[in-house]
């Protein structure tokens, strides 16, 4: 399989080798091209249903979509993995720890954190127009893990940051202190 014209297997296994250990079931992942998402239904090569992305995940079906020609400079292509296995790391990490990690957006707010860490979160985090949109606000909660998770685990594959220098401090702290109390892997 290649993506972005070189072989997959060999760029992912650099960027999981930052990881810790994940665990569970596996997940199928599929390569196609021309990739767009509307009203949650993934189309490849039907450039006029939906807008562009990158990549999709399906949490139930246990599948992540990636497009086949993802630009390969910059670090984009093992962000955008690192985004999507996170997507479902999220939702097996526990209550506890997504409230813990949405009070830590909160603070953000309250203290006028502008920007973020990634283009999901950031697209998201706009959406919110300081509203509490309860959906808007979980999605964004969501992105936001996964782009700083990426971010944290494979800093030199992400791309550019906007979230101010302070605010990047304590998310890296809330990551490790995350990472330290995993028991026996990052569940998926
Ligand atoms: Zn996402």
């Amino acid at each position: 399989m290649r993506v972005g014209g070189r072989p997959f297997e060999r760029w992912a296994a650099s960027v999981l080798a930052d990881l810790p250990p994940l665990v569970g079931a596996p997940l199928h992942l599929d390569i196609q091209p021309g990739l767009t998402s509307s009203g949650g239904r993934l189309f490849s090569n039907q450039p006029h249903r939906g807008r562009a992305v990158y990549a999709a995940s399906f949490i139930r079906k246990r599948e992540i979509v990636l497009e086949e020609e993802l630009p390969t400079e910059g670090g984009l292509l093992p962000a955008i993995l690192l985004h999507e296995l996170f997507h479902f790391a999220w939702v097996r990490a526990g209550n506890e720890v997504r409230r813990n990690y949405e009070a830590l957006l909160r603070e953000e707010l309250t203290g006028g954190a502008r920007a973020e860490i990634g283009e999901s979160s950031e697209v998201s985090k706009g959406r919110l127009h300081g509203q509490e949109n309860p959906s808007n606000w979980k999605h964004y909660v969501c992105e936001s893990f996964c782009d700083t998770a990426a971010w944290h685990f494979s800093p030199k594959s992400s791309g550019p940051i906007r979230l101010a220098a302070r605010w990047r401090r304590k998310r890296a702290a809330w990551f490790r202190e995350w990472a330290a109390r995993i028991d026996g892997g990052v569940r998926l």
